[in-house]
């Protein structure tokens, strides 16, 4: 649809956009080959509102891994029914479930790029076969590696990624929730100012860095979605980012 030029040139120009200005542009665009991705947190709560008074009919993929906190599902189910979102949950290929099963409490540990792949980055991969366009709500002021995004990024399959939220602050976070009286995540309260999966997530303290608390001392900060790796769709070219032996699962060509 766009030229890599047109698209740089166009994510330049959203720099003085507002994330709403985005989202719509996004929507009309691609509409109706166009999802989000949120793993309702406080965090996601601003781009979530403003989608559900954009265009409500906007497809979100809440990605199930199976190790969420009980507050994180039931504050998607609160979000999803009070707004009438249209959020679609994704869960890993049932051809992974024996190997899965088997490696239940130690793989988030053991092999966290290996239980990315599996439960979160395969799944949107499969889900995102068919669109144009995937929003999501990475923010530069979250990780270094995000702080180099651009609002618009096309990549070499053709999917474009859109991240409307990209120039937004904790701060401005924070601003638009108490503006618009939004609800937090049930834990954020406590501490885990980040949520992830439950046993790659703690509190962390007041000093601490947002994320501090996401897969502490594992030496990862990125879940695998917003990395190279969910640009590689071939698992035999992935085999180098894990630690455990995926060979059996190679051989019965799990792919996307
Ligand atoms: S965040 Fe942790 S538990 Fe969740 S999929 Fe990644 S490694 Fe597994």
């Amino acid at each position: 649809m766009f030229t890599q030029l047109e698209i740089e040139k166009l994510s330049e120009e959203f720099e003085t956009k507002t994330p709403q200005e985005i989202l719509k542009w996004a929507i009309d665009t691609f509409w109706p080959q166009i999802a989000m991705s949120s793993s309702f947190q406080t965090q996601s709560v601003p781009l979530l509102h403003m989608v559900s008074q954009i265009n409500r009919n906007l497809l979100i993929f809440f990605i199930d891994t199976g190790y969420h906190f009980w507050e994180t599902s039931i504050f998607r189910e609160r979000l999803a029914s009070e707004w009438h979102l249209n959020v679609l949950d994704l869960y890993r290929d049932s051809r992974w479930d024996a190997f899965a099963r088997q490696n239940i409490r130690s793989l988030p540990f053991e092999d966290p790029n290996l239980c990315c792949y599996i439960h979160k980055v395969q799944p949107m991969q499969k889900a995102m076969k068919d669109m144009l366009a995937w929003i999501s709500g990475i923010r530069r002021d979250q990780t270094a590696s995000r702080a180099q995004a651009k609002i618009l990024e096309l990549q070499e399959d053709g999917l474009l990624k859109v991240n409307p939220m990209l120039n937004w602050t904790k701060e401005d976070v924070k601003r638009y929730m108490e503006k618009h009286n939004l609800p937090s995540h049930p834990l954020f309260a406590k501490g885990y100012r980040s949520v992830g999966c439950a046993p790659c997530t703690v509190a962390v303290g007041i000093y601490d860095d947002d994320r501090a608390g996401r897969w502490q001392g594992r030496g990862k900060t990125e879940c695998g979605l917003h990395t190279e790796m969910f640009k590689k769709k071939d698992l035999s070219k992935l085999k180098d980012d894990f630690y455990m032996d995926i060979s059996v699962m190679e051989r019965r060509k799990v792919e996307r």
